[in-house]
């Protein structure tokens, strides 16, 4: 078996990326299913797709992203248009899968494949109502510890006896966790005290707590401050056009939420606050970063820093 694949490997370079990429966007079909009905706690399994008039989407029509394009983006029942987010998301999917492949051996590609499908669900569900729900962060944190302590090459742990790679394999991923959600809980009550609102939610605490159990907490830190770091350059000159155009409107929404909230003309204030961005996407941008390629940097950058530090 794996000499067949080290064979199509060495004779077909392209053809076991392209299964990883191909692999992904039907991986990503049933992540557009998990985003859409985890949320509004419906099953993933039962009923198959269907489309937003009733009708069963029949499989020649539900391909990933070549169906959109070939029905233009429209459904064939009812001729309703289909958000383009669903090809996006099965092309992204197809695209990180292919990456994973090629970055990594294929045992952590196919662990970082299950990795890269959480990031996909709890970012867009993060996106779409501002919650992670709690079974990606907790439920993809007990799975990294799970799998760290199986499968020692996910924190590329070497050791003389094979018992003490699991062990310490095992004992990195439970680190990650605790690093990565003790760090952003720390920075969010600080941020709370410094400015009296909420910088982070919960969400975002066990978020980089399930970043930290796959990737160690090297990964859990460069999560944190490079999801920071990507938020500001997003995120400032957006709310410096706002600022511009709506003259500080911003805190106007804030005071008037509490009181219009049984007036019945006032619905349309119910805009989330420029303030309030979803900072799981960031998170899992910057965790992706890591993960596909930036982790030897990372590692090597902190070696540096604690030698310097404790001199080991
Ligand atoms: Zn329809």
């Amino acid at each position: 078996m794996i000499e067949a694949l080290e064979f199509l490997d060495h004779d077909f370079p392209w053809m076991l990326p392209a299964f990883a990429f191909v692999f992904g966007t039907i991986v990503g079909s049933f992540l557009n299913v998990c985003i859409y009905r985890i949320p509004a706690g419906r099953s993933v399994v039962f009923p198959g797709s269907t489309c937003s008039c009733g009708e069963p989407i029949p499989f020649y029509h539900n391909i990933p992203v070549l169906s959109w394009c070939i029905l233009r983006g429209r459904a064939h029942c009812c001729d309703q248009k289909f958000s383009v987010r669903y090809p996006a998301i099965e092309f992204l999917t197809g695209v990180l899968f292919a990456v994973c492949w090629l970055q990594h051996t294929p045992v952590v590609a196919i662990l970082g494949m299950l990795f890269v499908a959480f990031l996909i669900c709890a970012t867009f569900i993060d996106f779409d109502h501002m919650i992670i729900p709690d079974r990606f962060s907790i439920g993809g944190m007990v799975i990294g510890v799970l799998l760290s302590f199986a499968f020692p090459v996910l924190h590329a742990i070497e050791a003389p006896l094979p018992i003490a790679e699991h062990i310490e394999s095992g004992v990195m991923g439970i680190v990650g966790a605790i690093v990565g959600a003790g760090l952003v809980y720390w920075i969010s009550v600080l941020g709370e005290v410094a400015f009296r609102k909420p910088a982070m939610g919960e969400g975002d605490v066990k978020f980089v707590g399930f970043i930290g159990a796959f990737c160690g907490w090297q990964g859990a830190v460069f999560a944190m401050f490079g999801g920071a770091l990507i938020g500001s350059v997003v995120l400032l000159p957006l709310l410096m056009v706002q600022r511009l155009r709506g003259g500080g409107e911003g805190e106007q929404v804030e005071e008037a939420l509490p009181e219009s909230s049984d007036c019945d003309g006032e619905a349309d204030e119910f805009y989330p606050a420029p303030g309030q961005v979803p900072f799981g996407p960031m998170l899992a941008v910057a965790g992706l970063i890591y993960f596909l390629g930036f982790s030897k940097y990372v590692d090597a950058y902190f070696n540096e820093f604690t030698e310097f530090f404790i001199g080991y």
